[in-house]
């Protein structure tokens, strides 16, 4: 079951990331979200405009993803507290944070979490029967186990 949603998105697409929220408030309203800075600025305005402000879902805002909130995102999908990934980043143009950007596409794969870069992978996942499944347990891949527990 997804509880925990980080929504970022690179200024080109912000549009696009705003409409998804619009589009989708019915269920981000039962979820406590995880945003960059202004992203997060931007889908609390979204997201009241909609539900109202007393609907409103928790929205931590994040650092400004120049400013290290892309890191501050994958840090909290490595302490297993974010349980989906929006992210739309832009394709056009590297990021002065191109880093952090290709940090956060990592960590997102490597713990195996809902993972979409794009509104219609956002799309599917959000109204996947798995999105609210209960019995559903992501797996954690075995090389991050075997990882810890390495000899040297
Ligand atoms: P922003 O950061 O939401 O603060 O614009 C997003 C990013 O650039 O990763």
């Amino acid at each position: 079951m997804i509880k925990r949603i980080a929504l970022v998105a690179h200024d080109a697409r912000k549009q696009e990331l705003v409409s998804w929220v619009k589009f989708n408030a019915g269920s981000l309203k039962e979820c406590h979200l995880f945003c960059t800075g202004t992203t997060g600025r931007l889908v609390e305005e979204a997201l009241s405009e909609v539900l109202g402000d007393d609907n409103m879902p928790p929205i931590d805002k994040l650092l400004s993803g120049p400013l290290g909130g892309d890191a501050q995102i994958g840090a909290l999908i490595a302490e297993d507290k974010v349980d989906m990934l929006v992210f739309f980043c832009d394709n056009l143009i590297m990021q002065g944070h191109q880093n952090d950007v290709m940090s956060l596409v990592r960590l997102a794969s490597l713990y195996n979490i809902p993972f979409a870069t794009n509104r219609s992978t956002a799309d599917f996942i959000i109204s996947s029967p798995l999105y609210n499944d209960e019995s559903y347990e992501r797996i954690i891949p075995a090389c991050i186990e075997s990882y810890k527990n390495r000899k040297l």
